[in-house]
């Protein structure tokens, strides 16, 4: 299906854009996320932010039991030790990427220094994996059953149980913060597709039970609580958001969760941006505040957020008083 026009329009936060073209911030948003699984809304609501701002966001509500109509997730690990890349996702270390190939599983302990890493069966060579819903869940868990010690841990996205979903509640302006927010309390957005952008993968919890959770070559993978998705932006976002923005900046491949717009890692000749400030963010010519998705290998697609904070909810409510909400542990 044809890619969502993403144009430079929703560099502007979604009411100032509406003031300046006829579409109202509704069909704006319609617009963005027209290649989601939507399931009710874009729609206007009342929103209390993460440090206490009482504002106006916006709500949509999106399936998590089926894949995004732009890419098909998977695959995340290779089933032998012989099989190449394309049996295989990626995996983040020390900022740069690496494919989960048959190589890459059988060296683990050579790479991480310990020899307690064997993924894979010594006689045949075939990986283990978690090949069940019970068995994603116990190893997904933050105290990782031992039974799972030493698997990939691979959840299908036909384990999210039937009629789930999650609701993302976002300024349509943003409100300053006294501090930045760290996005492993709030994830980082949601992309034009209505994937999570989440905040960095727990990775040290995963590697400190000899586990892998590998990603697939779009930076995605599965639990059962919000479905697929993203811990890094690759080119299934950056090559599939309109590239022609008019400035060299790239098409707008989300909203964060303090409503500013996310771009690309890189302007239209493939160069990193060197003024991001602490959370990725900088102002374009125009003096409109937006970010850039961290490079792919760094855990890091936001690291904090530079404004308020709206509601990721499991669900379908669109209640957002994200100053209630408990810490993420
Ligand atoms: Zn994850
Ligand atoms: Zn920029």
């Amino acid at each position: 299906m044809p890619r969502p026009m993403i144009t430079a329009m929703l560099l502007a936060s979604t009411a100032t854009m509406a003031a300046a073209h006829s579409e109202s911030p509704i069909d704006q948003l319609s617009h963005f996320f027209e290649s989601a699984n939507v399931i009710s809304g874009p729609e206007i609501v009342d929103c209390t932010l993460s440090e206490g701002a009482q504002t106006t966001c916006f709500s949509i509500t999106v399936s998590t039991t089926v894949a995004p109509k732009n890419s098909t997730p998977g695959p995340w690990r290779p089933t032998n030790i012989s099989d190449g890349p394309e049996a295989g996702g990626i995996w983040l270390q020390d900022g740069e990427v690496y494919d989960v190939d048959g190589a890459f599983i059988s060296k683990l302990a050579e790479f991480y220094g310990d020899a307690e890493w064997q993924l894979f069966d010594p006689e045949t060579g075939e990986i283990q994996y978690t090949g069940t819903l019970e068995a994603c869940e116990a190893a997904a868990r933050p105290d990782v059953d031992p039974a799972y010690q030493n698997h990939c841990v691979q959840c299908q996205i036909a384990y999210v149980a039937d009629g789930s979903a999650i609701t993302y509640v976002i300024p349509l302006d943003p409100v300053a913060s006294e501090r930045p927010t760290q996005t492993n309390q709030t994830g980082s957005g949601v992309a034009f597709n209505g994937v999570r952008l989440d905040g960095p993968a727990p990775v040290n919890a995963i590697l400190g039970a000899y586990t892998i959770a590998p990603f697939d070559d779009c930076g995605g993978h599965v639990n059962t609580h919000v479905g697929y998705h993203y811990h890094a932006v690759t080119d299934c976002l950056d090559g599939a958001a309109d590239a022609d923005s008019g400035d060299g900046h790239g098409g707008q491949i989300g909203i964060a969760m303090d409503g500013y717009p996310i771009l690309p890692h890189t302007d239209a000749s493939g160069a990193a941006f060197t003024d991001l400030d602490s959370c990725n963010g900088h102002k374009d010519e125009t003096g409109a505040y937006h970010y850039h998705a961290g490079a792919a290998g760094s855990n890091q697609i936001l690291g904090c957020l530079s404004a308020q904070a709206g509601c990721v909810l499991e669900g379908h409510g669109n209640t957002c008083d994200a100053s209630a909400r408990p810490p993420r542990p």
